[in-house]
């Protein structure tokens, strides 16, 4: 139990003695007195250290009535203070109260047992009472501190208090909001549909639980100035359990909210053209799902890829290539309607989302008018580039329910269209699915033909055209499947190119058509030279060199004897690096053949500075020779270029005698096709050498 220190402050020693009796006599434990005569040494004596109640008789040596109070009341406030008084000065006493004196003592009550008690009720109210001035303090400096606006209301819902930043934000002073209902002070409206919100007070006022404010909360300060608010509510619960009004807290996340959603355009769209990336692309296309199911309505997605664009963008370089995609993306977007979606997933790829279209023929109708669009040359800063574009589409529900699905086949459908020629669109089916699963075991099983031995070389004979001597051979590859029988090139070499498995089966053929080629030279044909097909992926292989001097050194066959076939794509790919790689090619000493020549750029002044020894006319310009049209105007013509820059021609695919004439009236020194020879295999090959001139006489014309 705390002793409680008792200070008595009077000139009376009787009046003294008796209270210290009373006081250290106390039935529930002592009180420790000390007393003094004059103001004077009372203020020392406070100063000093303090008590826990005065007594003062206010009548003193040194001071007289309400101003011995005052002055001890100034000096020690906390400090509960009781006046001592007799009946002719009781109305000092009671001005004294009214001061803040806690209470007055009458001579003739001080040996009262009451004393103590009454003495020990004032201490502990005081105490009470400061400590509950000390929380509230803290309270309001924290409140005025923060920066959120808080505003706490009665159980009525009328304001009770506001701190400053809550007097900022809705602009009404404390003492004007005072009793004001809430949702009049704080006026909130839903950001989005600028309806007038339920004010949150009333809702945890009548329900009692605290409540997060909604997400768009817009604050409509009294001047009419919006800011975005966050809030929570709280209500306040008085002992019993009793709610007697609720605390709001808020603050402005306006700045927050515009940094958010610029980081969520960002997220979702591509930083070079705007447009919505992959991201928002498909979040747009499983809720367009979501309606169309709903509502039994089609949609389709188109895939875009354009055609040929690594070439401008190599060529001319990347800032062009970023002006032309921006002004394809522009493009696109004034071909489509509003509703529609236009995206860029990367690269030259688009995405188009083109919805409600209840027929498959409207989305062919958007493509057409986008395909028509294209057509317009970009004028792009001093350049005036024509790029066309390739597109797939799919349909839902046809061809998938769920967005990756739909991509997935516009995309294959568009590989589709690129097949066939780009420029052009294609629809995806189901065959076409069929397809791509198709080639997946193609994959499979042409791995374990390479590792096992079902790939064999067929040989083609090339024939000398005034001779009829065969001069050379072009290597063919066959896949002779276990089960399916032979397979020709057409069904496995994109496959193969597609996988990179292409470089092991390029090895495969080189050796074996270089050892046969050794062997037929040895047996006396001392003209002859062995063609040999390499692909895009072979000829970027930067082992590429090393294992054909390799497979030379091995086979004995001198370089000079050997010839590789590049189409002109896989050389105007990149136009500098293919001219540095056929400039080593050259210096090994091999030859250089363009093979399917006509049906790439022909970009005849590259071509002119290629080291080229070798023209090969395709055989879709051959097979339209006939005996009595101009179709054999383009073989004349690339004849005449070929002889000009001192290269040898071949004709491919040659099947008719009328197709032979033509090319030996026009001078064409060599040729390849099914009317001399199909393509056999090495066997057959030695036993066809054995005839001499595979006697195809020319007929003269
Ligand atoms: P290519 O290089 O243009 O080969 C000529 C193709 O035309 C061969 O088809 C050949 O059999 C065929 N052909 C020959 N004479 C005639 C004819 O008179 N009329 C017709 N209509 N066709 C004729 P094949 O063997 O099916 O090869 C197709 C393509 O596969 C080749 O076209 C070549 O691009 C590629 N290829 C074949 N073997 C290889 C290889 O070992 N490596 C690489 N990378 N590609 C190869
Ligand atoms: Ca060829
Ligand atoms: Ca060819």
């Amino acid at each position: 139990m705390t002793v409680n220190t008792v200070l008595i402050i009077t000139d009376n020693v009787a009046d003294a003695k008796l209270l210290e009796e009373t006081l250290a006599t106390a039935r529930d434990g002592p009180f420790i007195t000390d007393w003094v005569r004059h103001l004077s040494d009372a203020v020392t004596r406070l100063e000093r250290c303090s008590v826990d109640i005065i007594l003062a008789d206010l009548f003193l040596p040194d001071s007289h009535g309400l101003e011995t109070f005052d002055a001890l009341f100034k000096l020690v406030p906390p400090i509960p203070i009781l006046v001592l008084c007799d009946e002719e000065n009781e109305h000092v006493a009671i001005e004294a109260v009214q001061r803040g004196a806690q209470g007055f003592l009458s001579k003739g009550h001080f040996q009262t047992s009451l004393v103590p008690q009454a003495l020990r009720n004032i201490i502990q109210r005081k105490k009470v009472e400061e400590a509950l001035f000390v929380e509230r303090e803290r309270s309001r400096v924290t409140l005025e501190s923060i920066g959120d606006g808080v505003l706490s209301t009665d159980v009525a819902g009328n304001v009770t208090y506001m701190n400053a930043v809550a007097e900022r934000m809705t602009g009404w002073a404390r003492d004007e909001a005072q009793s004001r209902p809430i949702a009049e002070v704080l006026h909130l409206i839903d950001g989005d549909t600028r309806q007038l919100q339920r004010n949150p007070v009333e809702v945890v006022i009548a329900h009692g639980k605290p409540l997060t404010l909604h997400a768009n909360s817009v604050l409509l300060r009294r001047d009419g100035y919006e800011s975005s608010i966050e809030d929570s509510v709280a209500p306040i619960f008085d002992r019993n359990g009793r709610i007697t009004g609720a605390v709001v807290t808020f603050h402005d996340v306006s700045e927050a909210k515009i940094m958010a959603l610029k980081m969520a355009h960002l997220a979702q769209h591509d930083y070079l053209t705007g447009l919505p990336n992959r991201l928002l692309f498909n979040d747009r296309l499983s809720q367009a799902i979501a309606y169309a199911k709903r509502h039994a309505t089609q949609l389709a997605v188109l895939f875009l890829d354009l055609d040929n664009f690594k070439h401008i963008n190599d060529s001319l370089g990347h800032a062009v290539g970023d002006m032309l995609l921006e002004s394809v993306a522009s493009r696109l977007v004034s071909q489509v309607r509003h509703s529609d979606t236009v995206s860029r997933f990367g690269g030259d790829e688009f995405v188009v989302l083109v919805l409600e279209d209840a027929l498959a023929e409207h989305a062919a109708i958007t493509v057409e008018k986008i395909l028509h669009a294209f057509a317009a040359p970009h004028r792009l800063a001093d350049h005036e580039l024509h790029i066309t574009t390739s597109i797939g589409i799919s349909v839902f529900p046809g061809d998938g329910d769920d967005p990756d699905a739909l991509v997935k086949n516009a995309d294959a459908a568009m590989y589709h269209a690129k097949k066939k020629g780009k420029n052009n669109y294609q629809f995806f089916n189901s065959a076409m699915n069929a397809l791509a699963v198709e080639r997946q075991a193609t994959e499979v099983e042409l791995r374990r033909a390479i590792a096992g031995d079902e790939l064999l070389v067929y040989y083609q004979p090339k024939v000398d055209l005034v001779s009829g001597m065969v001069t050379g051979a072009e290597a063919l590859v066959r896949w002779v499947h276990p089960e399916k029988g032979m397979i020709f090139p057409q069904s496995f070499i994109p496959i193969a190119e597609d996988s990179g498995l292409i470089i092991a089966i390029g090895k495969i053929v080189l050796r074996q058509a270089c050892r046969h080629a050794k062997a037929w030279r040895d047996q006396g044909m001392q003209s002859f030279t062995i063609a040999i097909n390499v692909s895009a992926l072979e000829f970027r292989d930067s082992r590429f060199i090393e294992n054909l001097r390799n497979v030379l050194d091995e086979t004995g066959l001198e370089a000079r004897f050997l010839q590789l076939e590049l189409t002109e794509s896989v050389l105007m790919r990149n136009v500098e690096s293919s001219s540095a790689v056929l400039h080593k090619l050259k210096q090994i000493g091999v030859q250089l053949a363009i093979d399917d020549f006509g049906t790439g750029y022909s970009s005849l002044s590259y071509l002119s500075q290629f080291p080229i020894d070798v023209l090969k006319i395709d055989q879709s310009f051959v097979q339209r020779i006939s005996a009595n049209n101009g179709n054999g105007i383009i073989v004349n013509a690339v004849i005449g270029m070929g002889t000009n820059l001192g290269q040898k021609i071949v004709a491919e695919g040659v099947e008719t005698p009328a197709q032979l004439s033509f090319l030996h009236a026009h001078h064409c020194t060599e040729g390849q096709g099914y009317l001399f020879s199909a393509a056999v295999p090495a066997d057959d090959f030695t036993r066809l050498l054995g005839q001499g001139a595979i006697g195809v006489s020319v007929p003269r014309q």
